[in-house]
């Protein structure tokens, strides 16, 4: 797939938390009340260094989404989706966007995440209330 070229962000950043690649900053977090099946996850206007991966149809709480998985071009870990299209008008903000999963991320403010989260059993993929 050609030369590894990391970009680089400035600022409030969340990493890879196996390579450390940047991935996004905390300002383009649109926002922070989404869960998947590990625990919190956070949806991004934008993100860096992730490849997608192929489209599929996925049945969500809030309805059927076509999402593509994303991974970092980094290490290959599998950090999110994307949404490539909401089939619900109220979901359509989404579409274009990113989630990644809070516990794959290494944040700006440390690893004080793992002392402090919450993690919700029996989650779901998707849950914006
Ligand atoms: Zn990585």
């Amino acid at each position: 797939m050609g030369r590894l070229f990391l970009i680089s962000l400035e600022g409030k950043i969340y990493s890879c938390k196996h390579c450390q690649a940047h991935l996004a900053l905390s300002h383009d977090i649109v926002s922070k009340s989404f869960h998947c099946r590990h625990g919190k996850a956070y949806l991004f206007d934008k993100i860096v260094n992730v490849t997608a991966g192929n489209k599929e149809e996925r049945m969500m709480l809030t309805g059927l989404h076509t999402v593509s998985d994303i991974f970092c071009v980094g290490c290959g870990s599998n950090i999110g989706w994307k949404y490539v299209s909401a089939h619900e008008k109220n979901q359509k903000y989404k579409e274009g966007k990113f989630v990644l999963e809070r516990f794959k991320l290494a944040g700006p403010d440390g690893n004080r995440y793992w002392i402090t989260h919450d993690t919700h059993l029996g989650g779901s993929d998707d849950d914006d209330s």
